[in-house]
């Protein structure tokens, strides 16, 4: 297959650390259902997987790395620390539990998940796990832009990734291109927006797919890693993992680029991280 122009599989974080530009995200897969999809990603050619504590998978990811067939070095494994553990004292045990579940040695990127608790303990808790190798970069997920700043100027260690929700209904440009200045490495969750507004059969995805030979699912990604957004997505289906995957053989227009751009409504579709229902429906949510 023809390799297309200039965007590269993988992106170079601050510490030097290079990191795929594409993963699969487990949220909602459980035992061999999330092992196959593991085992079913890497094959088609996907190094990355996203996971979280509270996605109550970590064991099933570990057996997918175990049983997929490339070296553990090879792939680029993140997991997220919950709210619960957002502290100076709990962050490190909460690492060591997670690197426990999986099987691992170490992590090559831990998040903070939630713009809540005490976030700025656990992120020198975090500094130091980075110090000790035990993860190869730290990030944060869920921070308004102001918070990450923030957070970047008061610390040893400026986020290496910055996770939220984008998709073409949410583009969180400005906030995008703040996160770039410092260095911090965007990262899209839900780039479907889990399926919402019909985004599979958009009338303005489906146009400018058809130019390319290829599906709307496609157009986002590809959208995302040309502007350099890092970008995680989720299927248990074998022919969508391959789909998402087929995204290195075209590149959009800037006029096709600037259609997507319009599709943007300005607000999340999901959670509204800032408000207090989610303070304290998240600060309540214990997972052990
Ligand atoms: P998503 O990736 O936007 O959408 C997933 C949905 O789209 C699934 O129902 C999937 O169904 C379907 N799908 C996937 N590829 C498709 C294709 N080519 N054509 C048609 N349908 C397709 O949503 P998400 O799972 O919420 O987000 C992705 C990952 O982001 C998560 O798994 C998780 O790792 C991460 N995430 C992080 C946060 C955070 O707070 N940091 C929040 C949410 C998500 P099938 O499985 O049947 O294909």
């Amino acid at each position: 297959m023809m390799k297309a122009v200039a965007v590269k599989e993988t992106t170079t974080l601050h510490n030097g650390i290079e990191m795929p530009l594409v993963g699969l995200g487990v949220m909602h897969m459980y035992g061999s259902e999330c092992v196959r999809a593991i085992c079913e990603a890497v094959d088609t050619g996907y190094r990355m997987i996203d996971t979280a504590a509270i996605y109550g998978n970590e064991g099933a990811v570990g057996r997918g790395i175990r049983e997929c067939g490339v070296d553990r070095e090879e792939l680029f494994v993140t997991t997220k620390l919950w709210v619960q553990d957002a502290s100076y004292e709990r962050a490190k045990h909460a690492c060591e539990t997670s690197l426990q579940n999986m099987g691992l040695e170490y992590l090559d990127l831990y998040l903070i998940h939630q713009p809540l608790g005490d976030i700025y303990g656990a992120w020198r808790a975090m500094e130091e796990l980075l110090d000790e190798g035990k993860v190869r970069a730290i990030g944060v997920s869920n921070l308004n832009i102001g918070r990450l700043v923030d957070l970047s100027m008061h610390n040893r260690v400026i986020p290496h990734v910055s996770q939220v929700e984008i998709h073409p209904f949410y583009q969180q440009a400005a906030a995008v291109q703040e996160m770039k200045n410092p260095g911090v490495q965007p990262e899209g969750w839900a780039p479907f927006a889990e399926g919402r507004n019909d985004i599979f059969r958009n009338k303005v995805l489906e146009s400018i797919g058809k130019k390319h030979g290829k599906t709307p699912a496609q157009v986002i990604l590809r959208w995302d890693v040309q502007r350099g957004i890092s970008v995680i997505r989720k299927s248990t289906n074998p022919a969508r993992i391959r789909e998402n995957y087929d995204i290195w053989d075209f590149e959009l227009t800037a006029e096709e680029m600037k259609q997507i751009g319009g599709m943007d409504k300005g607000k999340e579709l999901f959670f509204e991280h800032d408000s207090p229902e989610m303070a304290r429906m998240f600060g309540n949510y214990h997972i052990h």
